[in-house]
């Protein structure tokens, strides 16, 4: 039996520590290749595209009724809206797929993390290895600069011309160029919180109270850094990304919602208004650009969100529990994993599928496959018998009474074999449809014909709205049609984008230009361009981090990973 040896700290800082004399070299050789060590300025924006994650109608529409959104309500008066969607409804391939016009089977990004062939180690996705091109590069091929705050997927930098400040994901807070950070500190004052993750007990009360705290500061360094980033340098296109709208309506929205909720009127008082305080500020935000009639504004979100009230649950349940499932103590269950003497670490030489982890709807089993996995142990011959197996072993998990379940189905799975990455995904229904403690959580399943305690296989968590597929989408500028409904999905921005900027289209994207958005006068000037491809030339794909300390602290917090 081979030996396993256990993963080091120090080996993980000395990887660290190469990986950022790497960045800091690579950074150098760009910064001397542009010789100049500051932010290319050009004439006039000509496109402000603005993300905000998981923006959803289902909050906005009756903000904009109440008159609470005069510059949304403009941008619908004045512009193009509608519903945006995307799918799979999850953060790193939408974002992608935003700024690709491709599928995640093209860009490649599926997950947060992903884990690299020869290797057991999850580590965290990063822009090198989306395999297409972005507009971004696209653009600055054809010298048009790009300036890009806190996009998802913004580091290392996919940008020469232009500028780059990193998202909250990156597992470096460097700016391109280097010297912007130092630059917006000295410009922008910024309020400090005063603890970190680990120390807010000192300060708060709870942590959403920390959490809250937190992500308002980070909104508001967003707002007065893209202000002055846009007076100063005027990117041709500036992309900003803001999260609270998804993280903070996951939190939040019981108490936007109260009546649907088991919520205090205290909590109520406190945390009643904080979702939509955060569409006011975004838009004030937007107000100055809403109102130059010679800017294109581009405002997505990357998926919906609704709160699981919407949703069909067993009457009586207070749903503002999230269920998430411990896969590999399932896997266990069935035969196909080991832990080392009751231990949480997995045996590999012992196991046959691992669960690779998933966020939201769709979940991840790896098989352990010899040569493509470190401590592969199922021969190649075997690989698409097993994934059948395992599919079926998982599709007849059941609870032990139908009464439970909505539509009488005992079933807890749907289970999908995958092509791609990772070998099984799960669809899993349970993580969001079943709230409730009292009249799920205390309740039995039946794994592979034994009866055990759910709670033994659940994790859970307090959020209180999911993800939908259904997004928002608003456009207002020269050459859009006023008050126009539209309805287009992630894939199409990118080609509408590169259509504004007089630019081809990729005859390969999987999206297309919103001619629906587009005023036709303009339209029949400006006859659409086409390229065969952007990605003719190889995409380079190097620089693969380590999944860094302090992101898998913020994923956690986020309760992205467990
Ligand atoms: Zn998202």
């Amino acid at each position: 039996m081979k030996k396993i040896k256990k993963r080091k700290i120090n080996k993980k800082r000395i990887f660290a520590f190469l990986i950022s004399i790497f960045i800091i070299l690579f950074m150098t050789i760009t910064i001397s290749n542009l010789q100049e060590n500051h932010v290319t300025k050009s004439a006039k924006t000509k496109v402000i595209f603005i993300c905000l994650d998981g923006a959803t109608w289902n909050v906005m529409i009756p903000m904009v009724e109440r008159d609470e959104l005069p510059n949304f309500k403009k941008i619908m008066r004045d512009g193009a809206y509608g519903n945006l969607s995307s799918d799979p409804a999850f953060s790193p391939p939408a974002w992608t797929s935003i700024i690709t016009g491709m599928e995640q089977d093209k860009h490649k990004i599926y997950n947060f993390c992903t884990i690299l062939s020869g290797s057991t180690e999850v580590i965290q996705v990063n822009s090198s290895m989306i395999k297409t091109k972005t507009i971004w590069q696209i653009l600055n091929n054809f010298n048009k600069t790009v300036g890009i705050n806190n996009w998802l997927m913004s580091w290392p930098p996919l940008v020469t011309k232009g500028f780059v400040i990193p998202s909250w994901f990156a597992t470096s807070n460097l700016t391109y160029p280097l010297n912007l950070r130092k630059e917006l500190n000295e410009n922008i004052k910024i309020k400090k919180i005063n603890a970190t993750g680990k120390n807010y007990r000192k300060y708060y009360l709870n942590y959403d109270d920390f959490w809250l705290e937190r992500e308002q500061i980070e909104t508001d360094r967003l707002i007065l850094e893209s202000q002055y980033l846009i007076d100063k340098y005027s990117p041709e296109l500036y992309a900003v990304g803001f999260y609270f709208t998804n993280n903070g309506q996951e939190r939040f929205w019981k108490y936007m919602e109260p009546e649907y909720y088991n919520v205090s009127n205290e909590e109520k008082e406190k945390y009643g208004s904080v979702i939509f305080d955060f569409y006011k500020e975004i838009d004030k935000f937007i107000e100055p650009y809403v109102n130059n009639d010679n800017i294109t504004l581009i405002m997505v979100s990357d998926h919906g969100m609704k709160g699981f009230r919407n949703q069909n649950i067993v009457p009586g349940d207070h749903p503002h529990v999230l269920w998430g499932w411990n896969y590999n103590k399932i896997l266990n269950k069935l035969g196909l994993l080991e832990f080392k003497n009751n231990s949480d670490e997995i045996d590999w030489s012992k196991t046959k599928a691992y669960y690779i982890g998933g966020f939201f709807t769709k979940h991840g089993i790896n098989i352990n496959l010899k040569e493509r996995e470190k401590y592969g142990i199922v021969e190649q011959k075997e690989y698409d018998i097993l994934k059948k197996d395992i599919a079926k072993k998982l599709l007849s998990i059941r609870f032990t009474n139908q009464n439970y379940i909505e539509g009488g189905s005992t079933r807890l799975f749907n289970s999908i074999e995958s092509n791609s990455f990772p070998d099984i995904v799960l669809e899993d229904y349970f993580r969001f449809k079943w709230g409730g403690r009292e009249k799920v959580y205390n309740k039995s399943i039946i794994i592979n014909n034994e009866i055990y305690a759910l709670k033994e296989f659940v994790e859970l968590n307090t959020w209180s709205a999911e993800h939908e597929i259904n997004g928002i989408l608003l456009m207002k500028g020269p050459n859009i049609k006023k008050n126009k409904l539209i309805s287009a999905d992630v894939i199409d921005i990118a080609p509408t984008i590169l259509y504004l900027f007089d630019l081809p289209i990729g005859r390969d994207m999987d999206g297309g230009l919103l001619t629906q958005a587009i005023n036709e006068e303009y339209l029949s000037q400006n006859p659409v361009n086409y390229v065969d491809s952007y990605d003719n030339e190889e995409v380079k794909s190097e620089n693969l981090e380590s999944i860094s300390k302090d992101i898998k602290e913020k994923l956690e917090s986020l309760g992205y990973i467990n």
